[in-house]
């Protein structure tokens, strides 16, 4: 595969005095440079997506989601490009940047250029509250003005550009500051949006360090942010300050619970695959497992067998199944958990070391004899390693896997569904599949978010889209009343008779 991108040291038409390298995680290769914007350089982007907000508001969903429809086919006419570029900055293989990138991105143009509209229709109210008897109750969304999305490094796509369709879709301007790690996704993407028609600085990119995702804080209508828990309280306090609005998509530690009754190859299929899939690096990764007694043995031999036939590489496709680590960074923390496990008396089944050659690599790691005195259970360690906990029952495995101030994802597997619905219902999780793991991602009518400390606030579905909108409510009295109730000079007859009717209304229920 081509992993050679031209330099950009001038994004998008951007000038920066500093640059940031780019490298190739799989080799550890610096392929482009890119603009690093200071706080000052935010203020001519801003005016400009200020500017043109009100055109492309005006632009109505037809007209916007013509463009978004467009940039679908722009999308998957240029697959293989895109899909390049996302591996030569993450070191994913081919197949996770199809599966998890490019088909997302696609049904997502589609799905907001679809159903923007429906979601943001005015909605018609009754009250019955006999003051407003007779007037139009309506709620209504407009969009915010200017969304800031601030995005990880994990699925440029994805997490970070993909949070910005329902905001344009809404009728939004956005400004993208993507993850230093992995700007040139983004940039891409840029290109497409343009080819397929998007008014100059409708949407923009803003490449930058952490300071410049704090800096667009400070000017915008609402911040939509994806990344760990830590930085997530650090823009949160931030928003504080100007009262933006924020939504929160941040860290998770998912638990998998595999019950007695459980199909156990599919589970262990779906352990192996939801816990390797982009090594690893997802935040609703499998992340910890509790396994009932009695089929304990036969699950970890499973899953032993199948994570030691994982190929690792970042070859053609077809030719690896678990790429590299993305942030390098990243592999000191998943080798920290690992070394902890093992200090505390966890056994290494397969892996459990860092890869020797260039670039950022950890192998698929299985771990045993595993508990929550040790990080790999209790931290987020978004790599690719499984460790499996023996549990005695169904309330061990509950009470273990809701033993986390995360709250993201969670999974359970049982051929009884009602007897897993039922655990799942208990799971304190934003989602929970039952036999599956991960794909209510792809369901882009359901919601999507984090309980606890994994986030704040949704995406997908309604609340997706509304939360680039302002609720505004709607009070029209369209025929003037003879006598109002409310106003001078007083209709005493009409008050004391109300005074009877609110004993009638609201007087009678059951206390
Ligand atoms: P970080 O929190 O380190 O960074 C996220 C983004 O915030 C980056 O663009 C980063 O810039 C920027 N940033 C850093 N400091 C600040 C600041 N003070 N103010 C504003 N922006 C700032 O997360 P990672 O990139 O390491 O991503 C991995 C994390 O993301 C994991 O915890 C993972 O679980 C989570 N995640 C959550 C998802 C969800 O849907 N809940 C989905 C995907 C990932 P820069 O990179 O340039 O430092």
């Amino acid at each position: 595969m081509a992993t050679e991108v031209a330099d950009v040291t001038v994004a998008n038409g951007h000038v920066a005095q500093d640059q940031i390298p780019v490298e190739n995680p799989a080799t550890g290769q610096v392929i482009a440079h890119v603009p690093d914007l200071s706080p000052e350089d935010l203020v001519p982007l801003v005016e400009r997506g200020r500017a043109a907000q009100p055109a492309w508001e005006a632009l109505g969903f037809d007209g916007r989601g013509r463009v978004l429809r467009r940039m679908a086919r722009w999308l998957l006419e240029h697959q293989d490009e895109v899909i390049d570029v996302i591996r030569s900055e993450t070191g994913k293989t081919y197949e996770d940047a199809q599966l998890a990138e490019i088909s997302y991105g696609a049904a997502a143009f589609n799905f907001w250029a679809q159903n923007a509209e429906g979601y943001l229709a005015d909605e018609k109210v009754k009250s019955a509250n006999v003051l407003v008897k007779g007037k139009k109750l309506v709620t209504r969304y407009r969009p915010l003005g200017l969304v800031g999305v601030i995005g990880p490094w994990n699925y440029p796509l994805t997490n970070s550009f993909g949070d910005c369709i329902p905001a344009l879709a809404a009728g939004n301007s956005v400004i993208l500051k993507p993850s230093e790690v992995t700007p040139l996704t983004s940039l891409k993407l840029e290109e497409g949006l343009k080819e397929c028609g998007i008014p100059e600085g409708v949407f923009q990119i803003a490449t930058g360090r952490g300071a410049t995702g704090a800096a667009l804080i400070d000017h915008v209508d609402m911040i939509m942010f994806t990344g760990s828990t830590a930085t997530g309280k650090k823009v949160m306090a931030k928003a504080a300050e100007t009262l933006t609005p924020v939504s929160l998509e941040l860290g998770g530690k998912d638990p998998m619970i595999v019950l007695s009754d459980a199909d156990v190859e599919r589970a262990a299929n779906s352990a192996v695959y939801w816990g390797m899939f982009n090594a690893g690096q997802t935040c609703i990764s499998l992340e910890r497992l509790y396994v009932e007694e009695p089929i304990y043995d036969e699950f970890v031999s499973k899953v032993v067998e199948k994570a030691r036939a994982l190929r690792q590489g970042f070859g053609e496709s077809g030719s690896a199944d678990v790429g590299s680590m993305t942030f390098p960074p990243q592999v000191d923390i998943v080798e920290r958990h690992v070394e902890d496990a093992k200090a505390k008396g966890a056994k290494v089944l397969v892996g459990g070391e860092r890869g020797k050659g260039q670039g950022y690599w950890f192998e698929p790691t299985v771990l045993v004899d595993v508990d929550h005195s040790m990080e790999c259970m209790t931290e987020e360690t978004f790599g690719p390693t499984l460790p499996i906990m023996k549990v005695r029952d169904e309330e061990e495995a509950i009470r273990l896997a809701n033993d986390s101030p995360y709250g993201l994802g969670a999974s359970v597997f049982s051929k009884d569904v009602t007897r897993g619905e039922r655990v799942a219902r208990r799971i304190e999780a934003g989602a929970v599949c039952v036999n599956d793991a991960l794909v209510n991602y792809t369901a882009l009518e359901l919601p999507m978010g984090g309980a606890k400390t994994s986030g704040l606030g949704t995406r997908h579905g309604a609340g997706g889209i509304r939360k680039y909108c302002q609720q505004q409510s709607l009070l029209v009295t369209r025929f003037a009343m003879k006598k109002e109730l409310y106003m001078y000079p007083y209709n005493t007859r009409a008050t004391k008779l109300l005074g009877k009717a609110l004993r009638f209304l609201y007087g009678r229920g059951k206390a």
